[in-house]
């Protein structure tokens, strides 16, 4: 059996990551989304074990000790955010497509050790939009929101390392788009070397 993509998406705090793989899972309810862990605080309308595993800084600490993760990475300076390894393992070798919704940091760990992952990168259709995208969405402080936005100008540097850009202007284009990416990912001529290698060697089923 082929193991499953793995598909990095990344994109700054606002940008509509959260909605888009809802919407993708909905079209292909076959793809398993990486619940992370996290040490900030649970938001209103969030479920532990759904939205997140919310861990203290100690059990956090202790995670990593234990080699829990595939990566993790301390994001505003405050908090600490993981992909717990288990989960992701076990799913590429059932077979199954994993997203992971990560930051920036912990994309670029990931591409160090899984080189063949899928790595998007959702961009705004611009920065004073996803200005507007913060602030309107309420669920932080002034100063919170203006250290999002510090943060996801410098994650805007890092673009370059992904294979793929899409702009969240219109959701519905957004998501059709990387509907496409995973299929095309999915037909690579070096995902299907099983099949290649029974064509060639002439296997009738
Ligand atoms: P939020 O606090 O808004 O849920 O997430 C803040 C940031 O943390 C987002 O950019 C999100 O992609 C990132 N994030 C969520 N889970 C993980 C994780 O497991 N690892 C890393 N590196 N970043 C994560």
């Amino acid at each position: 059996m082929h193991k499953g993509l793995l598909i990095v998406i990344s994109g700054p705090s606002g940008v509509g990551k959260g909605v888009i793989c809802r919407c993708l899972l909905n079209q292909r309810p076959e793809l398993k989304v990486s619940v992370s862990a996290t040490t900030r605080a649970m938001r209103e309308g969030e479920t532990e074990g759904v939205n997140y595993f919310f861990k203290s800084k100690d059990e956090f600490k202790r995670m990593i000790a234990d080699n829990a993760f595939l990566e993790y990475t301390e994001i505003f300076g405050s908090h600490y955010y993981g992909t717990p390894h288990a989960y992701v393992q076990e799913q590429q070798c059932l077979g199954n497509d994993v997203i992971l919704e990560i930051d920036v940091q912990g994309a670029m760990s990931v591409k160090k050790r899984c080189p063949d992952a899928v790595f998007i990168f959702i961009a705004p259709p611009s920065m004073s939009t996803l200005r507007c995208r913060l602030v309107g969405r309420g669920t932080e402080s002034p100063e919170a929101v203006q250290r999002r936005f510090d943060t996801a100008f410098k994650e805007m540097k890092w673009i370059g390392e992904y294979d793929y850009i899409v702009v969240n202007d219109v959701l519905e284009d957004a998501v059709k788009q990387i509907d496409s990416i995973v299929t095309a990912e999915k037909l690579r001529v070096q995902r299907n070397e099983i099949l290649i290698q029974r064509l060639q060697e002439g296997e009738m089923l």
